[in-house]
């Protein structure tokens, strides 16, 4: 059953209620549970450093790839982890490549390949749908079904960098989701991505992106990570922000940039506000104004988005000129400001819109090479 968003969120500000669904197949377990478990099968431990390089420094999919393990051993281990891909859309403008995988018990989740002059990244889901019940957000929609483990979030990537034949330089946990939401799972992914042992991504590559759980944001500071923090924000005051996030109900703005500070100074890390523009409800140059005050408590980049139409939802972008002028006065009190380049514009763009495509079409799993091996 999914959670259907309420508009107000759980009194818990959304941190998870449900106990971590941490372990549910071979690539959710860290290098240290894997010389337990090896151990418990009775096999040397050495094992395990095989077997997690398999997992994350050569993206093996299945235990049979591992041909340096016994047969016998092989036999006694949990599957990994698999994303097959159900559908992939390329864009023909970008090569943006948005995926849609399905997981073991049939839930659909998407990830997103974008290609920039700097490399290649990954945007990655973090839940099965999402219960923040953003007004703009497509993948609010159905609420949310469950959380996404390490081994899943992981996936993903591994997927993607096996479809493409290339590593991935950089990752964000921007798609669907709320990832400190589901922290436990959230902060297990970091470890093993940036694991030196493991897929060893520098930290500094990872952005994390919030709608603003103040209490998640503390946490993940005393963490001590050197990764890269988002806020969704979208809108300058608490007023105009409930009408769009209802998790301002929870955590206010006041709150939020608290915790914010307390994330900076624990990692010295510049933040990111993100700010999708929405005609009409938020671009006026008063909202720009209040954000300046907002942004110049700062060390921070502004990232506006003009918002990207949902079928279901009435929020349409502003003129060209109207984002314009927003980032001109931004950019006049000395805000560093960016307009997100629309990637891969000519395929289901926004977030949650392919995988709501296909629950709405029911439409079957195409098996790709590559996916089985
Ligand atoms: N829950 C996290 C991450 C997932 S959403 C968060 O809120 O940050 C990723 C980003 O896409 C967020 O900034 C979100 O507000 C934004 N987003 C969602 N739907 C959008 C839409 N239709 N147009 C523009 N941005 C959107």
């Amino acid at each position: 059953m999914s959670e259907k968003a309420t508009g107000l969120c759980e009194p818990s500000g959304g941190i998870p209620d449900t106990k971590t669904e941490g372990i549910k197949s071979l690539s959710d377990y860290t290098l240290p549970e894997l010389s337990v478990l090896i151990d418990g099968l009775g096999e040397k431990r050495f094992r395990a450093g095989q077997i997690y390089g398999w997992l994350h420094r050569k993206n093996a999919f299945s235990v049979d790839e591992m041909t340096d393990l016994p047969k016998s051993l092989r036999e006694k281990l949990p599957p990994p982890c698999i994303c097959k891909i159900a559908d992939m859309q390329e864009s023909r403008i970008d090569g943006t490549r948005k995926y849609l995988f399905e997981l073991s018990d049939k839930s659909l989740i998407e990830s997103v390949y974008m290609v920039y002059q700097h490399g290649r990244s990954v945007c990655i889901s973090s839940q099965v749908g999402c219960r923040m019940g953003c007004a703009f957000c497509a993948s609010a929609i159905g609420g949310r079904e469950r959380n996404l483990t390490a081994g899943e979030m992981l996936s993903q990537i591994y997927a993607i960098e096996r479809d493409v034949g290339e590593r991935i330089g950089n990752v964000v946990v921007m798609g669907t989701g709320e990832p400190l939401d589901n922290y436990e799972n959230l902060v297990r992914f970091l470890r093993m991505l940036t694991d030196a042992d493991g897929h060893n991504l520098s930290e500094r590559s990872v952005t994390v992106s919030t709608s603003g759980l103040a209490d998640g944001i503390r946490k993940l500071a005393t963490e001590r990570f050197a990764i890269n923090l988002a806020l969704s924000l979208h809108a300058p005051n608490d007023e105009l922000r409930r009408t769009l996030m209802p998790v301002t109900n929870r955590w206010p703005l006041a709150e939020v940039f608290s915790a914010l500070h307390a994330y900076y100074e624990a990692t010295g890390r510049r933040l990111t506000f993100e700010y999708s523009l929405i005609s009409g409800v938020n671009d006026s140059d008063k909202c720009a104004e209040e954000l300046v005050k907002i942004a110049k408590n700062f060390q921070c980049l502004v990232n506006l988005i003009p918002v990207n139409p949902v079928r279901e939802r009435k929020f349409s972008q502003p003129a060209k000129l109207r984002v314009q002028a927003f980032q001109k006065k931004l950019e006049k009190y000395g805000i560093h400001v960016t307009i997100r380049r629309e990637m891969g514009r000519d395929i289901d763009g926004a977030c949650g819109q392919l995988r709501k495509r296909h629950l709405e079409d029911g439409k079957a799993v195409r098996e790709t090479a590559g996916q089985e091996a």
